[in-house]
């Protein structure tokens, strides 16, 4: 299954940076699709909640955001936002085009949850 080993090393890359900030959850993750990575967004969804069981992600709200394709043409050097399937150039129409951008998996954002040290720490030597 692709998209189970895409989630892991998404949430691989979650985890290092909530241990970089010492967070203590992920409330959120966004992540980019380009329409020609040849991820399916629904299968990616699918694919979290296995992926993240024990992580610090577990249960994190998962949103999955649509980049668009951008194209270089070859010929006049415009480049332009194009459909998945019709990589033509707007300027020229020609079909010989350089893929810009459209093919990638980001890590866009992820919100952590943090624990604030400070306070807690006073807060539980009363109560205890
Ligand atoms: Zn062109």
């Amino acid at each position: 299954m692709h998209e189970l080993a895409i989630c892991q090393s998404l949430i691989n890359q979650v985890e290092s940076i909530a241990l970089q900030h010492r967070a203590k959850s992920v409330s959120l993750i966004v992540v980019g699709i380009g329409p020609l990575s040849g991820v399916e967004a629904q299968l990616l969804k699918n694919a979290y909640p296995i992926a993240s069981a024990g992580s610090v992600a577990e249960n994190t709200e998962l949103v999955i955001e649509y980049l668009p394709v951008k194209i270089k043409c070859n010929n006049c050097g415009c480049e332009s936002d194009a459909l998945p399937n019709k990589l033509v150039c707007k300027q020229c129409g020609n079909w010989q085009t350089s893929l810009v951008s459209g093919d990638e998996l980001l890590l866009m954002s992820v919100e952590l949850e943090k624990e604030d040290a400070l306070e807690d720490s006073s807060t539980n030597t009363n109560t205890h």
